[in-house]
């Protein structure tokens, strides 16, 4: 089926999805990369997407280096094969670009746990208390924060900050709960989580360490508390990556979502990895909402230039300060 591409694009805005069919004899790779050329444009990817749009892609990382990649990038178009926050944050950076997401409605379980008008009435009960929130929110948390976090940066960031100082800590409360512990501070933490490190289950990854002694099991600070003790090492997904490229130890279970696994197999053909499993039928714990973003719909985005982030100018504006907060203290305390 031929589509015209005015067709396509009024299809692209009605639906906010991608659905229209591909020439299968297209070799999607080479294509893309034609595509990219050809509009100067950057694929941006997370970790957590799909091997072949790792592949594809100029930068693979997570949140902390995404966001640094959209600050500097000089390319066109910025195509942003992550969740819809990601995306946003890269529009923030750069208004003047072009912002694509492959399909519109990979969104966030954790950042919708965090409704704008429900945090600005939480917020007005803490008043003496500043804002930081872990990047993984919309713009319109952004907005009402102080300064921006990831799992990168966040327990350097709390640290720095006078130790009298009262913070809010929004939105994942199993992060704000780690950085709580590790740092002995006492943030009031909004109650929201991932759906994707909620859900591993205790039990059987207990089992599998029972069955596989010689693995390091590691996690990422969205776990709950449980499983984050019986961790031997915690960290962001790319100090996670670090770690099983460092070390000496040549097996690993791996508690976080299991797009990760690509890189380090990738980085470490020698190195087994087990994904942790979660509390249901699967072996291994895929974001849905990553999972959205597929090769198909990456080609169709960069073809037709669609779907687009759009946003208000005074939203942006605003979300932007403790972004670009973040950005400062990290180079000052030498993280990035
Ligand atoms: S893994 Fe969790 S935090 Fe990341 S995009 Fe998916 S739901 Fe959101």
């Amino acid at each position: 089926m031929s589509v015209d591409i005015t067709t396509a694009k009024l299809n692209l805005e009605r639906n906010g999805f991608l659905d229209l069919e591909i020439d299968p004899s297209l070799d999607l790779f080479d294509e893309i990369a034609k595509l990219k050329k050809e509009k100067k444009a950057v694929l941006l990817a997370h970790y957590y997407q799909e091997p072949d749009i790792q592949d594809v892609a100029d930068y693979i990382g997570d949140s902390l280096g995404l966001a640094q990649q959209a600050e500097k990038t000089d390319a066109d178009i910025i195509v942003f094969a992550g969740v819809h926050f990601m995306a946003e944050t890269a529009k923030i950076l750069n208004p003047a670009k072009k912002v694509l997401l492959p399909d519109l409605n990979a969104g966030c379980s954790l950042s919708d746990s965090c409704p704008p008008p429900l945090f600005k009435a939480f917020k007005e009960k803490h008043p003496d208390h500043i804002v930081i929130s872990y990047i993984n929110c919309s713009a319109g948390i952004k907005a009402l924060s102080d300064i921006i976090c990831t799992s990168s940066n966040a327990k350097q960031i709390v640290e720095s900050l006078p130790k009298d100082q009262k913070i809010i800590f929004a939105p994942d409360k199993n992060l704000g709960a780690y950085i709580n512990k590790t740092t002995g501070r006492n943030m009031v933490l909004w109650n929201g989580a991932c759906m994707v490190h909620e859900i591993f289950s205790l039990e059987k990854i207990t089992k599998l360490k029972e069955r596989h002694p010689e693995a390091k099991m590691i996690a990422h600070p969205e776990c709950e508390e449980a499983v984050l003790q019986i961790a031997d090492f915690i960290g962001s997904t790319t100090q996670l990556l670090k770690y099983t490229q460092q070390s000496g130890f040549n097996s690993f279970i791996v508690a976080t979502e299991a797009g990760i696994l690509h890189q380090m197999q990738l980085s470490s053909p020698d190195k087994i990895f087990i994904p942790a499993p979660p509390d249901n039928a699967c072996a291994c714990n895929d974001c849905p909402h990553m999972k959205l973003n597929t090769l198909e719909k990456l080609y169709l985005c960069l073809k037709y230039e669609q779907p687009e982030i759009l946003m208000d100018e005074e939203l942006r504006i605003q979300a932007k300060k403790p972004i670009t907060k973040m950005l400062e203290m990290s180079r000052e305390l030498g993280i990035i």
